[in-house]
């Protein structure tokens, strides 16, 4: 299994590859760093490293995969109940989502739907002790890309989700560019002219969606939806606000971001007529 993972780092190798989950795991409390705090905290720029949301409601997988994926050099975030993770898978930009089925607040079959909808080009793997064949089918048929049962090896969690990653980062679709900006979807490295710009996470997805659609006038309910996935404008200006920083970070004193405002319908990334 091991020589799935191709590209290892040189950090401290993952004791649990031995351990099923569930396994009291003593020495687990070495196993890995713990993860930085991947709270989207604006004002800091994106950690490069790929984010994935964990959804369980077994603190003892939790903390077992959360540790486990840090340690291989993934940013992991976690919710403990299904109303929570949807509302992260939906809102919160993340490259890839474990997902256990059976969970309280919301199904994990419904997520899964969910993020169908809204999300389909994210990679949800299913992980859950319903290992009924019947359960798989279900599972995939509503959108899971893989399935993993439990009690897996973390070396194999992480083996798939890369291999998911790998997909992901051979679509065509890995770059974004428009005007002089790029965007690297898998390595979330984003540059002006040339020059690298640091964003955080929300100002990132915000960024690559105006590429989507560059050229395109975007109301400001659009960008809601599709960004902060809210069906309506709850009254907030956060598109606005935000908007802001990106025009401060990617622009320069004598180069403002070509991101324009359209007046009474939202904004435009394209050239300036
Ligand atoms: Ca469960």
């Amino acid at each position: 299994m091991r020589n799935l993972i191709e590209y290892q780092r040189p950090k401290k190798r993952v004791l649990a590859d031995a351990y099923a989950v569930g396994m009291p795991t003593a020495a687990g409390a070495e196993a890995g760093a713990t993860p930085p705090s991947t709270g989207d905290s604006e004002r800091v720029s994106a950690p490069v490293a790929a984010r994935v949301l964990l959804i369980e409601d077994e603190p003892g997988i939790v903390d077992f995969v959360k540790r486990g994926l840090a340690a291989e050099g993934f940013a992991v975030e976690a919710a403990l109940d299904g109303s929570e993770g949807e509302r992260l898978a939906l809102s919160g930009s993340f490259d890839a989502i474990v997902l256990d089925l059976m969970l309280p607040g919301r199904p994990g079959l419904e997520i899964l739907a969910a993020m169908r909808t809204a999300k389909p080009t994210v990679p949800v793997i299913v992980l859950t002790a319903r290992g009924e064949i019947e359960d798989r089918i279900r599972g995939l048929d509503a959108g899971a890309v893989d399935y993993l049962v439990k009690p897996f090896s973390l070396a194999e969690l992480v083996a798939r989700v890369r291999a998911q990653l790998r997909v992901l980062a051979q679509a065509s679709t890995s770059t974004l560019r428009a005007e002089d900006i790029e965007v690297n979807l898998l390595t979330r490295k984003v540059h002006r002219g040339g020059r690298p710009v640091a964003l955080s996470s929300t100002e990132f997805e915000l960024l690559s969606y105006l590429l989507r659609h560059h050229g395109q006038v975007l109301s400001r309910e659009q960008i809601l939806g599709s960004v902060w996935g809210y069906e309506h404008d709850p009254g907030t200006n956060v598109v606005d606000v935000y908007i802001g920083y990106l025009r401060r970070k990617l622009g320069r004193p004598d180069d403002p971001a070509p991101i324009f405002t359209v007046r009474a319908v939202g904004y435009r990334l394209g050239n300036p007529s």
